[in-house]
């Protein structure tokens, strides 16, 4: 056993698929004083992170919460206030995060009937109407706006709104898209939706923020079985997190305070810059990375029209050992990226612009990396080429 309070932690340069770089205000805010989760201090700044969340996603919703553990936690969450024994959900599977929610469909007692695209296509919403169609009395359509795994965007307005004209819920994945892609709940009329903290809101992990609209909370309350979790239970948990109007508040657990001070601060230097800035800033890095990348002689994995400027996915040169070249991008340049997943594992890097990362130093630090790094191990690219393409791109 080691006596020092910390172990030497390196200090990285993040872009791999989460967590993001960490602003110091954020980092400042987490070291606040701790003080009691039904402090009087404490419950207001709780309202601010509900008001601000609910900017962030773009809805009045009153259930606008952040649950009290990672993305994951707010997937379930979804699952299990809205999904009960015997009903059956349409889960849109097109990456590794689908197959989670269908995961989480099964261990309700659901039946899951899965509408599949190939991996590095976005969910089809003609098919999702088809499935609709063939199956009348489903409880719910999921899916994933922004598939981590793949670098892919789905319509996310277009399939909540099937789902909504067939009387149907929408359970929608938006870990990674919250303000890096355009986020509208309520102009999507989406009907619960949950991310994370540590993707483009650039927070520590450890947090997701969920929100439920008038359907889902109606479904909650005309539920004919208890919340399977305790935990998870919504109608528990907004006891502790009230209403839209403040109100009373009861213990239901002791809520992370130091993190919620975090997510604080990060809403509040995401509302100064404005949401709509944020994604237009993703969408430019993304633009700079791409133009580097190509001139570098690589290519982008996923077309154009669907890519996640947030998640870059980059096909490998042939014959590169692709897990040495990571490493020497963690130990010569702090720099972390993404491995491929699944099928596309050895094959590309998945290179995250999220949040914080998502500025030209970690375009132009990126790039500079993996070129010298691929020049070292003899791949076959245009040197010199990705600096200036990127500089351009970026007009400086
Ligand atoms: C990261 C991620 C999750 C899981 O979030 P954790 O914080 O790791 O639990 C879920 N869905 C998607 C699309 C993600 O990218």
């Amino acid at each position: 056993m080691r006596n020092e309070a910390l172990p030497d932690l390196p200090r990285r340069i993040l872009m791999g698929p989460g967590p993001s770089d960490v602003h110091p205000r954020v980092l400042a805010a987490l070291a606040r004083p701790t003080i009691g989760h039904l402090d009087p201090a404490f419950v207001a700044l709780m309202d601010d992170i509900k008001a601000l969340l609910r900017y962030a996603f773009r809805t009045e919703n009153d259930l606008t919460i952040a649950i009290s553990a990672p993305g994951s936690a707010g997937m379930e969450a979804c699952f299990v206030n809205l999904i009960e024994p015997g009903d059956s959900v349409i889960v849109c599977i097109n990456g590794v995060f689908g197959g989670r929610m269908k995961e989480n469909v099964e261990r309700c007692g659901a039946k899951a009937i899965v509408v599949e695209d190939p991996w590095g296509e976005p969910v089809d919403p003609v098919k999702v109407q088809a499935a609709l169609k063939a199956n009348p009395g489903v409880k719910a359509v999921a899916f994933v706006h922004a598939e981590t795994s793949t670098g892919v965007a789905s319509d996310a307005g277009a399939i909540c709104r099937l789902a909504q004209a067939a009387g149907v819920l929408s359970i929608v994945d938006t870990v990674t898209g919250l303000a890096g892609i355009p986020v509208e709940v309520d102009a999507w009329g989406a009907d619960a939706v949950y991310s994370g903290t540590q993707k483009c809101l650039s927070c520590p992990p450890g947090l997701s923020p969920v929100t439920f609209g008038p359907r889902a909370v109606e479904a909650l309350k005309n539920r004919k079985t208890k919340v399977q979790s305790w935990f998870l239970d919504l109608s528990l948990v907004t006891a502790y997190w009230g209403d839209k109007g403040g109100g009373s508040r009861t213990y239901h657990h002791t809520a992370p305070v130091n993190a919620l001070y975090g997510l604080h601060e990060a809403l509040v230097m995401l509302r100064e810059e404005g949401v709509e800035a944020s994604v237009k800033r993703h969408a430019a890095m993304h633009a700079a990375l791409v133009a580097g990348f190509e001139a570098m002689g690589l290519s982008m994995k996923v077309d154009a029209a669907v890519r996640l400027p947030q998640l870059n996915v980059v096909e490998i040169p042939a014959s590169v050992d692709e897990a040495a070249i990571r490493r020497q991008l963690l130990s010569l340049y702090n720099l972390e990226i993404g491995a491929g997943l699944g099928a596309w594992a050895g094959k590309v890097w998945r290179i995250g612009l999220m949040g914080q990362s998502a500025s030209p130093t970690h375009v132009l630090t990126c790039l500079a990396a993996i070129e010298s790094a691929l020049q070292g191990a003899g791949a076959a690219i245009n040197l010199g080429k990705a600096q200036p393409a990127a500089r351009a791109a970026l007009g400086s």
